[in-house]
């Protein structure tokens, strides 16, 4: 079968994107092609130099400075994880490492919503460009049926876009149970911070 150009697997946290992009990586290496791994360098929850999945699977990765366009100039196929977190000029250059075949193939895993439930940063073009998509899902914290969205439970933190965290600040959860949670305190700006309201601060109240 041939290998799509460009395959990007996405999905909310807990789904098991880095641990099928490792799987990737370590099937490509066993068939004796060379892979190139990288990931932003704004990711550095478990390892500054490992991709890391929150099962502990682990794989050594190079650096994709976050505003910065290298990437490779090496042949090969070319894995990144958490692609969310890459520039527009570093989508750019993979793009062009494609079309001028300088990589083989690219296969990119990461987060495709935001804590808010928007479209998280280059996801939305790569989901566009890509030949082949996998989507992946978690299991909902609150009703346990398939969950495609990632709630930011640590509510002391509802602000910006991005929080970097793992299973303390973060679950999965189903459309429903995901809007259950944030209904009512997406509009609350103070300052341009989104600002919860007293009564629902803190995790006594997981699933709402
Ligand atoms: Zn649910």
């Amino acid at each position: 079968m041939t290998m799509p150009k460009l395959e990007v697997i996405a999905g909310c946290m807990f789904a098991g994107k880095t641990r099928a992009l490792v799987r990737r990586v370590r099937m490509l290496q066993e068939e004796h092609q060379l892979v190139h791994v990288f990931k932003p360098a704004i990711d550095n929850r478990f390892s500054v130099s490992d991709i890391v999945s929150h099962d502990g699977t682990r794989q050594r990765a190079g650096i994709v400075p976050t505003d910065d366009e290298y990437l490779t100039d090496g042949p090969g196929i070319v894995c990144v994880d958490e692609v969310q977190f890459l520039s527009s000029r570093t989508v750019d250059r993979l793009m062009t490492l494609l079309r001028t075949g300088a990589v083989s193939n690219a296969i990119l895993a990461g987060l495709d919503l935001t804590w808010r439930g928007e479209p998280f940063g280059q996801m939305a073009r790569l989901l566009c460009l890509a030949d082949r998509i996998t989507k992946l899902q978690a299991i909902c914290a609150c009703c346990g049926a398939p969950a495609t969205r990632t709630f930011l439970a640590d509510r002391s933190v509802w602000e910006g876009t991005v929080v970097i965290g793992g299973a303390e600040k973060y679950e999965p959860r189903c459309f429903s149970c995901f809007e259950d949670g944030m209904r009512g305190h997406t509009t609350e700006f103070v300052g341009g911070i989104l600002t919860p309201p007293p009564h629902i601060m803190g995790r006594d109240q997981p699933c709402q």
